[in-house]
């Protein structure tokens, strides 16, 4: 199952569960940002996804329920996504000592 595949089957999961369990009180998120770094959040929830332990409680994984359903956390992933690179390489620049 491809990475894309797998968080579309996940975050159906967990739109179903919320949606029986809340009736409609957590809209889905929406993604904001482009299409490699949709492809990145995929991998990601892909990765650390643990469905397949937890729907047998029929509730979908921690991972899938925030990639459906926390708009802030999808679009700080996105923004930290496309701002830490200087500050990445601020960290790791190292200054000649006199
Ligand atoms: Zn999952």
């Amino acid at each position: 199952m491809d990475a894309e595949r797998h968080i579309k089957d996940g975050a159906a999961a967990a739109s179903d569960y919320r949606r029986s369990e809340t009736d409609l009180n957590h809209p889905l998120a929406i993604f904001h940002g482009n299409e490699s770094e949709s492809r990145a959040l995929a991998d990601a929830v892909a990765h650390y996804c643990t469905c397949a332990s937890t729907r047998l409680a029929g509730q979908a994984c921690p991972v899938h329920t925030m990639a459906a359903f926390d708009q802030r956390a999808v679009d700080g992933l996105v923004f930290v996504r496309r701002t830490v690179a200087p500050y990445v390489r601020a960290e790791w620049r190292v200054t000649a000592k006199a």
